[in-house]
């Protein structure tokens, strides 16, 4: 068989990972230079965005080892089954290419996934090794997120983590019913195991820099070796079954309780190329996919629980309006809030609050009270915040969510519409 061009591996393996959603660029402002015009792309082809512990973001050439696998997961374009064009890079291939790109400032790490090829243990060895010569044979120093196969040996697991700094494993579907009826050959079981760990591996890890913290007040020791610094995280794939938000929100929730996950990842499902009549038509909004990840943002750093966000007889979010927002209207009783009085966990509660703006109000008002003209100085959207709190010089007149659905009726009716479900 011909060689195929590096290329057009390139082009088919970079095009192959963009449905690949466990890497920070989803979010981000769609930009694109196909038309000639500046540099780079954020349409989640080839290259990706993710963050260091220290909140930089670097741009990851974001590729699979190869598009051919030997499952056949419903949802997925590389499926056994799909009818695509195949490629496949060698480890030496990969090692290159992210070397050349390094150098010439495209890109500041790799972000590697890969379908499975002969087995489970092959594929997961050919990944770690990809990893392997570009930290111990080239020095290089640059991010690695390596995608793992959840039934690889521990071993390779163990390996991984000694050289990327995340890995990820992905549960995909929400449901075990769906796992069994749409990636007959995954196992939640094995997912589970190989997260855990990873988990395991990553506290051990933790312990030992501790210990060596601490024995270094008695002699210096050498530095512990890292095991994937910024952690493990894992997608979620949203709309190809039927799992509600509230499913969803709530297994995001056990996950990060049982593994410590640094993220999840919703990836809404596209539609694919000859498509099983057992995955949906169309895809679901993106609009959903945002509120999730809002929901999980409230979840792990507002105080939201799982309950309160999605209640059992409200388990969808709603799309016009965002998780926090819809809180506060379905709570009148907990508002409005006296911004000079209120601890922290309520103040963070306020629609129009972050957790920064909220820091500044608790130390600016420690100097003196907090007034209306402060708020935006303080970073408040003061049009938001203001229905729901008490300031010396301002009192909402009447009830908040009679006053901001009245305003948001005047603004825009379709969203008018879903607030009165919060009604
Ligand atoms: S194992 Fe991964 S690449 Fe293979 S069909 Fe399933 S989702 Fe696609």
């Amino acid at each position: 068989m011909r060689t195929m061009e590096l290329k057009t591996k390139l082009e088919i393996l970079a095009d192959a990972a963009k449905y690949d959603a466990s890497c920070a660029s989803s979010g981000a402002v769609r930009r694109s230079s196909l038309d000639g015009r500046g540099i780079g792309s954020t349409e989640g082809m080839g290259i990706c965005h993710s963050y260091t512990p220290d909140g930089r973001c670097v741009s990851l050439l974001k590729i699979l080892l190869t598009n051919a696998c030997i499952y056949d997961c419903v949802y997925c374009i590389n499926r056994l089954s799909s009818n695509v064009r195949r490629a496949r890079f060698t480890v030496e291939e990969v090692v290159q290419l992210t070397l050349d790109f390094y150098s010439r400032n495209y890109i500041e790490g790799l972000f590697l996934s890969s379908g499975i090829v002969k087995s489970p243990d092959h594929t997961m060895g050919e990944l770690v090794e990809v990893a392997r010569q570009l930290r111990v044979d080239h020095d290089f120093r640059g991010y690695i997120h390596l995608k793992t196969i959840p039934d690889a040996a521990p071993e390779l697991l163990a390996d991984a983590g000694r050289f990327a700094d995340r890995l990820s494993v992905n549960v995909e579907l929400p449901q075990r019913e769906s796992l069994q009826t749409l990636a007959p050959e995954k196992d939640e079981q094995t997912i589970r195991v190989a997260m855990g760990r990873l988990r395991t591996h990553i506290d051990d890890t933790k312990d030992a820099r501790r210990e060596r913290v601490a024995s270094s007040l008695r002699s210096k020791p050498a530095a512990a070796p890292p095991f994937i610094a910024t952690g493990q995280s894992t997608q979620l794939i949203v709309g190809a079954d039927t799992s509600n938000d509230r499913q969803i929100i709530g297994l995001a929730a056990r996950l990060y309780a049982s593994y410590r996950l640094s993220r999840i990842y919703y990836s809404a499902f596209s539609p694919i190329p000859d498509a099983s009549k057992r995955l949906p038509l169309v895809a679901p909004p993106l609009q959903r996919e945002s509120r999730l990840y809002q929901s999980d943002w409230l979840l792990r750093h507002y105080g939201f629980s799982v309950d309160e966000l999605l209640p059992p007889e409200r388990p969808h979010l709603a799309l016009e309006i965002d998780p926090k927002f819809a809180w506060a209207l379905a709570h009148p009783e907990f508002f409005p809030l006296d911004v000079n009085r209120a601890p922290r966990e309520a103040l963070l509660r306020v629609p129009g609050f972050g957790r920064r703006t909220v820091d500044r109000i608790l130390r600016s008002r420690s100097v003196r009270a907090v007034r209306s003209d402060d708020l935006k100085r303080l970073g408040v959207q003061p049009a938001k915040a203001l229905p729901f709190v008490v300031l010396p010089d301002h009192r909402p007149k009447g009830n908040a969510s009679a006053v901001l659905r009245n305003t948001v009726a005047r603004l825009n009716p379709a969203k008018a519409m879903q607030l009165e479900l919060y009604a």
